[in-house]
């Protein structure tokens, strides 16, 4: 599930291929749960339009368009925007690929799991958005309009502290896993990050929110900081669907301590690496390094 990182990478190097370029025409998918704007309003208010600026908001992408409008885009579980210039294997399901001859096993051509293609007046390539589990969310938001999904976000990650996580889990009875993954607290942190970040802060997933001391909310807030950096410096973490939109795979899960790492060895002291469900999500942790 793409989290802050892959979304900031998907911002950076969609600029390119999106503003500046007059949309021409916009083509969707019927009417479905990924579209919270109905798809026949969407393709209205793109057309003609010039995307300005892309602004992000904890996993969301703001389309700023030159109407004062925006139009939001959040990649949900396996969402993908990309460039029609882009070549992955990640684009293709593995049967898709097998029936392909190699040469054209990396080429995309817009499948029913495209929900947007934007076609632009320069003829240049077009940008997709894709989501093969429709967990994804598309809407317009007017200029001045407050949207609930945006307006009960927490603080961004990128400029969380300590101060604010240790206020925010007072009288919390959830174990700190739980408040790390609640975007109304931090904005942008999944499971991936929260389970490295509390790695190299040195506690559990499970410890309840309210014990952690006012030192480790400072160590737990810098190590989000710093985990999110890194990951946004390597491309975002390759792991499932994310792909970036001109298709370069991401590099964090080289780097994970714990994630997705369950019996193999802490590289920091040996130790087997754990996985348990904490607050209904996996959570992995080193049962040595983390108290
Ligand atoms: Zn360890």
């Amino acid at each position: 599930m793409p989290e802050l990182p892959e979304v900031e990478v998907t911002r950076r190097s969609l600029l390119p291929f999106l503003v500046g370029r007059p949309v021409a025409r916009v083509k969707t998918t019927r009417p479905s749960y990924v579209f919270v704007t109905p798809p026949d309003r969407i393709r209205k208010a793109l057309q003609g339009r010039t995307v300005q600026d892309i602004d992000r908001l904890g996993k969301y992408l703001l389309l700023r368009l030159d109407d004062g409008n925006s139009f939001v885009i959040h990649l949900g579980m396996t969402g993908q925007l990309f460039s029609a210039m882009a070549t992955s294997p990640r684009l293709l399901s593995a049967t898709a690929r097998s029936s392909l001859p190699p040469e054209e096993q990396l080429r995309f051509k817009p499948d029913p799991h495209t929900h947007m293609v934007f076609s632009f007046d320069d003829e240049g390539p077009d940008v997709y958005f894709r989501d093969v589990r429709k967990f994804g969310k598309l809407f317009l938001l007017a200029q001045d309009e407050v949207h609930p999904r945006l307006e009960r976000l927490g603080l961004d990650a990128l400029e969380v502290t300590g101060e604010h996580l240790f206020a925010s889990s007072r009288k919390r009875k959830t174990p700190i896993k739980a408040l790390l993954l609640d975007q109304a607290v931090v904005a942008g942190v999944g499971n991936i990050y929260a389970d490295e970040a509390l790695f190299l802060s040195g506690v559990r997933p499970g410890r309840r929110a309210a014990r952690i001391t006012r030192a480790e909310s400072k160590r737990l807030s810098d190590a989000i900081r710093q985990v999110l950096q890194r990951s946004i410096e390597t491309g975002g973490s390759s792991i499932s669907d994310y792909v970036a939109p001109d298709g370069q795979d991401g590099a964090y899960q080289d780097e994970r301590h714990v994630y997705a790492r369950k019996g193999e060895p802490c590289k920091r002291c040996g130790a087997a690496i754990v996985r348990r469900v904490v607050a209904q999500r996996s959570a992995h942790y080193c049962p040595q390094c983390q108290k």
